[in-house]
């Protein structure tokens, strides 16, 4: 397997809810290594452009408005199969269908503030660190 570097979001309902620790716990269990992690407050032309595949989508304006409501967590995760790894421990993105044990399925509230984002490629994970991160900033 190889060692991969995945994009994570802690994202506003679970910040609000003070979860960012329980949350990383589980990263941190599942054998991830958090190499780089920054709060920050999106503003709206921060979330459209992350979220641009999702322009079309009919929920892109509420998720737009849910990503920019609260405080998130950025972070790059390291680990064997990294990308893959993260889904499987984050869970469905309806927290009705996810696995007993996983982020959603624990935490979430509803399929839209579903507590984490995760990158679903090797491809979008490097253009979602690169998004958000400065080389500089990720330290492995
Ligand atoms: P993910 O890769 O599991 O995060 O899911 P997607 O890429 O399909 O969707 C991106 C994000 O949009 C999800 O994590 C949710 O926050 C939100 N979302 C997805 N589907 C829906 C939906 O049907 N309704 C609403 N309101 N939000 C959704």
């Amino acid at each position: 397997m190889a060692i991969e570097r995945t994009f994570s979001i802690i994202k506003p309902d679970a910040t609000r809810r003070n979860l960012t620790g329980a949350i990383n716990a589980k990263i941190e269990a599942a054998g991830l290594r958090i190499i780089a992690q920054r709060r920050t407050k999106w503003k709206q032309a921060d979330a459209r452009k992350f979220y641009a595949v999702h322009a079309k989508r009919p929920f892109y304006k509420d998720l737009v408005k849910f990503m920019t409501s609260g405080p998130i967590v950025m972070q790059v995760l390291e680990g064997n199969n990294a990308i893959a790894k993260y889904r499987e421990i984050m869970g469905a993105t309806n927290p009705a269908n996810a696995d007993a044990g996983t982020i959603r399925k624990d935490f979430a509230e509803s399929i839209e503030a579903n507590s984490v984002h995760g990158s679903d490629s090797a491809e979008n994970a490097k253009k979602e660190i690169k998004l958000c991160f400065k080389a500089a900033e990720i330290v492995g």
